[in-house]
């Protein structure tokens, strides 16, 4: 206990500052996050401890930066899209991000009951449009066995429910809590989709790879979610190593997005450029599999847009000029009309 605090007050440079920052966002640090931060890696450090520049928002930024109060028809749902829904199961992580984006509903107390979830079975079992539903929090990894099956078992009993969706960042932020037998208990709900939020190469290691094995062995696809964060992933080597870290774990990278606005993260920000540069440094670099989405998810619940770096250099009737991805151009005739 000693030793955490001790680092971070380090990590703040001052006493007291930790227990400031705290006070506006709580602190929670696993043992494997603790371990890499240890082991000297500084792209973990950033995004789990406490920053005094948390404290200094900017106006832009905002409590609930993608609008989703707004979209929540009843407690717990996000419903934005016409086919699928978020459902939010769990209130808390195996440690906090320091950028989350629904820091706004950690640390003021209220957990979430089992009850509490009914009214979102029940909206769900009476939207048969939903085809897809998304099972995230907080991190559903950190319900029991037991809790997390009796949710999958409600959703399969729903018909028009095709796909269901785990968003986690369990495999790195606690990899001993994907046991054999948790992949055991998800295997029987397929067809079970597992998300990972995962940002830099760093977060990779063997315990790590061997939680994602376990879940890919269960059958399950992985795919990946990455927020670029200043100072932590905002280069095109960082990004490339994590991308063939993923796809070497049997993880298909799904989605870049760039940071959302949420208050206490001016630090972490960067110029969309910056995402554009990025991906222009994976596409042909390397393999397309290891290639994901730069996305925005808009600020007020508007959803989210790709972005994708120009490749049209000029055109001139129906010829298109387009620059390879060594910057040469090459001319493609299209088809008129
Ligand atoms: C991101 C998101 C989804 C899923 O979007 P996909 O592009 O299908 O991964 C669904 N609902 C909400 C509210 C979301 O924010």
């Amino acid at each position: 206990m000693e030793r955490w605090k001790k680092l971070l007050r380090k990590a703040t440079g001052r006493p007291g500052g930790a227990d400031e920052v705290a006070r506006a966002f709580p602190v929670r640090l696993s043992p494997h996050v603790l371990e890499l931060v240890k082991a000297g890696s500084e792209a973990i450090r950033k995004q789990f401890f406490p920053d005094p520049a948390e404290l200094a928002s900017s106006q832009d930024l905002l409590s609930d930066p993608l609008g989703e109060e707004n979209l929540s028809p009843v407690p717990n749902i996000v419903h934005k899209y016409p086919d699928r829904c978020l459902f939010l199961v769990s209130s808390e992580c195996a440690a906090y991000c320091r950028f989350c984006t629904r820091k706004r509903k950690f640390g003021c107390g209220k957990g979430i009951d089992p009850s509490d979830l009914e009214p979102g079975f029940g909206y769900i079992a009476k939207h048969p449009a939903i085809r897809d539903v998304l099972v995230s929090g907080g991190d559903p990894f950190l319900l029991d066995d037991d809790r997390l099956e009796s949710i999958l078992e409600r959703l399969r009993k729903i018909k028009h429910v095709e796909i269901i969706r785990i968003g986690t960042r369990v495999p790195f932020s606690l990899p001993e809590r994907v046991t054999a037998k948790l992949a055991r208990m998800l295997r029987k709900y397929h067809p079970i989709y597992v998300n990972v939020h995962l940002n830099h190469p760093d977060e990779l290691d063997a315990k790590t790879v061997k939680a994602l094995e376990r879940l890919a062995d269960a059958g399950i696809p992985l795919g990946s979610q990455t927020v670029l964060l200043k100072g932590v992933n905002d280069s095109v080597e960082t990004m490339r190593n994590l991308m063939k870290k993923l796809l070497a774990a049997r993880v298909r990278p799904y989605y870049i997005f760039q940071c959302d606005l949420v208050f206490g993260t001016d630090h972490f920000r960067t110029p969309l450029a910056k995402g554009l540069e990025i991906m222009k440094g994976l596409r042909c670099w390397i393999s397309g599999l290891g290639v994901p989405a730069f996305a925005i998810d808009l600020p007020g619940g508007g959803g989210k847009v790709q972005l994708v770096p120009d490749s049209l250099v000029s055109r001139d009737k129906n010829t298109l000029v387009f620059d390879n991805y060594l910057g040469h151009p090459y001319p493609y005739p299209d088809v008129g009309g």
